[in-house]
């Protein structure tokens, strides 16, 4: 399989034949990024990135951080967290309230944001600042040291939260939320700003493909802590789309609304994609159509 020239046919024909939609348009620093914006990158499991279009221009990482959050947890303390959060996808929204009150304040599972507040929550207690530790262990993967988290999303971020803080104070209210609600919200935001591009993505990403082995050789989960992210990927990581998503490209996922999204192949690959424009459930439209056209053409999805 020649990737380069794969992945500059993918970009061409979707480019072509799929209109790149709309990006995100609840805070001006998203709805503001130029449209037109397609990168796509692979990297295999030896390190090699391949790119097409924008794959080394910085994007905003948004729940594509749910991913990476969810590991940092998982390498410290697995089984507590399973306790506060569920493994069952939601069928609703990503910021939807409804399943919580019949739920007792338990997320259904560590993608939606209600899961994502809970999990950067137990990473807190953990660490302290879930953030920096996520942007220490991106920085490392990616290899790229100018990783950050953009004050322009971050604060904007901040002033459209009421929906996000009415989540974390309702999970309080239940005892599901060990640290100040506004400490887990600030940590959450800043997550969500983190600037990365496809080729940082899929470097950061690669140790889901190496059955939970870090880039210097470490290991950061188990074989089967590796295997079961990859399983909530699949089954939760398109937040209400993950069915449509896993009959269409067949591989474990996490989007976000940046208009990224990370895509692993366990054992042989990540790739990430990158369009800003989103379909309703706020999934890329053409990183979805790339990602289908990718296993397609490949025969490598997990099925
Ligand atoms: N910052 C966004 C939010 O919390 C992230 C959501 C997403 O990418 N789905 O609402």
């Amino acid at each position: 399989m020649h990737i380069p020239a794969l992945l500059d046919a993918i970009h061409a024909e979707v480019s072509e034949a799929v209109p790149h939609g709309l990006p995100a348009d609840y805070i001006p620093a998203l709805a503001g990024v130029d449209a037109t914006k397609f990168g796509i990158a692979v990297a295999d499991i030896d390190g090699t990135v391949t790119g097409v279009g924008d794959w080394e221009t910085p994007f905003s990482l948004q729940s594509i951080s749910k991913v990476f959050t969810l590991a940092m947890v998982l390498a410290r303390d697995e089984e507590s967290l399973w306790d506060r959060v569920g493994k069952e996808p939601s069928g609703n929204p990503f910021n939807s309230l409804v399943q919580l009150e019949n739920e007792a304040g338990i997320p259904r599972n560590p993608f939606i944001n209600a899961g994502a507040m809970v999990t950067t929550d137990h990473l807190a207690s953990i660490v302290g600042d879930a953030a920096a530790e996520l942007l220490t262990f991106l920085r490392a993967e990616s290899g790229n040291l100018a990783v950050r988290v953009d004050t322009e999303v971050r604060d904007s971020e901040i002033t459209q939260s009421d929906r996000n803080l009415a989540l974390a104070h309702f999970m309080a209210s239940y005892g599901n939320m060990r640290n100040p609600v506004a400490t887990v919200a600030d940590q959450y935001v800043r997550q969500c700003a983190i600037m990365m591009s496809c080729r940082d993505i899929a470097l950061s990403g690669l140790f889901l493909a190496r059955h939970g082995m870090r880039t210097d050789g470490s290991r950061l989960l188990t074989r089967s802590q590796a295997k079961r992210l990859n399983a909530i990927m699949l089954t939760c990581g398109t937040y209400d789309a993950a069915g449509e998503f896993a009959y269409r490209v067949g591989v474990p996922a996490k989007s976000g609304v940046g208009g990224g999204i990370l895509a692993v192949i366990p054992g042989r690959c990540t790739i990430c994609v990158w369009s800003p424009g989103l379909d309703t459930h706020g999934n890329s439209v053409r990183g979805v159509a790339a990602l289908d056209r990718f296993t397609t053409l490949t025969g490598w999805s997990v099925f």
